[in-house]
C-alpha cells in the first residue's frame, strides 16, 4: 500500500531530530525486535542519526540476531538515561503506553515528540504526536516496510534498504504471521517478495528462528501436550503453566513462545488459552480460529486485548483469584462460559 503521506510525516519529525530512540512493548517478540532493529538500522545508515533501540526486557535469544551490529539497550535504568538525551521517540508494535511495562514511567516522563508505528486495534492517539496505525497488515514490520519504502532515499526500491533493516523486517513479519500461517494480507506477500528480491536470506532467518531450539523446550512441549492441556466441550483448550513447570524444565524467557498455537491443530478446538505464572500474576495468551474472538475474551475478562485471532492479558492476584492454585479453575470457568455464549460465527 502507498504510505507516502505517512512517510512524509515521519520524515518531518526525523528532520528535527539528531538523537533518536525507539521503544517497544514489554517481553519483546520478533516483531518488536525486528521493527526496532530495522528502524535503528535505517536511521543510522541512511539518515546518519544517532539511533538506539530501547527494550523494557531482554530480546528472546532466537530473535536477537536482528540487533547484531546495532545500538540497543535492555537495562531499564540505562534506557531511562538515554531518554533524557533523546530528541525523538519512535514507538513500535504497541497501542498504549502501558504496554511498555517496565519502562512506562520513563516513557511517560519523556516530554519530547513521540511517533507511533503500530498495527493493534484502538491506538491511544492522544499519547502520540504522530500516529501511523493500520490493523490490516500482518505486523508492525510490514507497516514500517511500507513507510520506509515511501522515504525519498529508498524511493520504493527495497534493495536500497540497509541489509540489516531488510533482514529484521522479514524476521518480524515472519514471527507475527507464525511463518505465514496467520494475518497474511496481499501486502504481506508483496513485502516478502520485495525483500527476497533484495537479497534477504530467508532460509537463514528460518534456521535462526525455528531450528535453534534447546531440548528443554521440546521436553516442556511434550509435557504440555500429553497432560497439561485441558480440552473443553465447547471447543476450548486451557493450559496453565505454574512456575514449577518452568523450573523443572529449566526454561528461559520466551521458550514457551508458540505453545498456545498448538492446541488449535485439533479439529474441534476453536480457541486456545495459555497462562504462565509470572511472579505475582499470570500472563495469558489467547489464540483462536476465524469466527471466534480471542480479542473479546482478553478484553472483557483478562484485562488485555490484541487482535481478533491473537490476544493477551492477565489474571491478577488478589483481584481475580486469591492464590495461584486457583488459576486453572478460574480460567476454565471463564473460557467455558465465553465459548458457550459466543458460538462460532461462520464467515
Ligand atoms: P502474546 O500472546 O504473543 O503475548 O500476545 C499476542 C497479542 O496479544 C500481542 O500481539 C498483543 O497484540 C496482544 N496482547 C498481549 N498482551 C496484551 C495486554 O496485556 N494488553 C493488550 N491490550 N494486548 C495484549
Ligand atoms: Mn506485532
Amino acid at each position: 500500500m502507498d504510505r507516502s503521506k505517512d512517510s512524509a510525516s515521519l520524515s518531518s519529525f526525523l528532520a528535527g531530530a539528531k538523537h533518536i530512540s525507539t521503544v517497544t512493548h514489554g517481553r519483546p517478540d520478533g516483531d518488536a525486535a525486528g521493527s526496532s532493529a530495522s528502524m535503528v538500522s535505517y536511521l543510522e545508515s541512511c539518515r546518519g542519526k544517532d539511533a538506539v533501540a530501547l527494550f523494557p526486557d531482554p530480546v528472546p535469544e532466537n530473535a536477537a540476531f536482528v540487533l547484531d551490529g546495532l545500538k540497543y539497550i535492555t537495562d531499564r535504568d540505562e534506557a531511562a538515561g538515554r531518554l533524557q538525551s533523546t530528541d525523538l521517540l519512535i514507538c513500535l508494535d504497541f497501542n498504549t503506553l502501558s504496554r511498555v511495562e517496565g519502562l512506562v514511567d520513563a516513557v511517560r516522563a519523556y516530554k519530547g515528540p513521540k511517533v507511533l508505528i503500530d498495527h493493534h486495534e484502538e491506538p491511544d492517539t492522544a499519547s502520540f504526536d504522530l500516529c501511523i496505525s493500520d490493523t490490516r497488515v500482518s505486523s508492525a514490520c510490514e507497516l514500517l516496510y511500507e513507510v520506509l519504502l515511501g522515504m525519498p532515499d529508498i524511493a520504493g526500491d527495497p534493495s536500497r534498504l540497509p541489509a540489516a533493516a531488510a533482514r529484521a523486517l522479514m524476521t518480524g513479519m515472519t514471527t507475527d504471521t507464525n511463518n505465514f500461517a496467520n494475518s497474511v494480507w496481499p501486502g504481506t506477500l508483496q513485502m516478502a517478495s520485495g525483500l527476497l528480491a533484495a537479497g534477504v536470506d530467508r532460509e537463514d532467518i528460518i534456521d535462526r528462528l525455528y531450528h535453534s531450539e534447546r531440548p528443554n523446550r521440546l521436553a516442556a512441549m511434550g509435557e504440555m501436550l500429553s497432560g497439561r492441556m485441558k480440552i473443553l466441550p465447547a471447543g476450548g483448550a486451557v493450559t496453565v503453566l505454574p512456575q514449577s513447570f518452568f523450573d523443572r524444565h529449566g526454561l528461559l524467557d520466551g521458550e514457551t513462545e508458540g505453545f498456545v498455537n498448538m492446541p488449535l491443530a485439533l479439529k474441534d478446538v476453536r480457541l486456545s488459552i495459555l497462562a504462565r505464572e509470572d511472579g505475582d500474576f499470570f500472563r495469558v495468551s489467547i489464540r483462536s480460529k476465524r469466527g471466534t474472538s480471542a480479542r473479546l475474551l482478553a478484553k472483557n475478562f483478562f484485562h488485555g486485548g490484541g487482535h481478533e485471532q491473537a490476544s493477551g492479558g492477565r489474571v491478577l492476584i488478589p483481584q481475580d483469584i486469591s492464590c495461584a492454585t486457583e488459576a486453572e479453575e478460574y480460567i476454565t470457568g471463564i473460557t467455558a462460559r465465553f465459548l458457550q455464549e459466543n458460538t462460532a460465527v461462520k464467515n
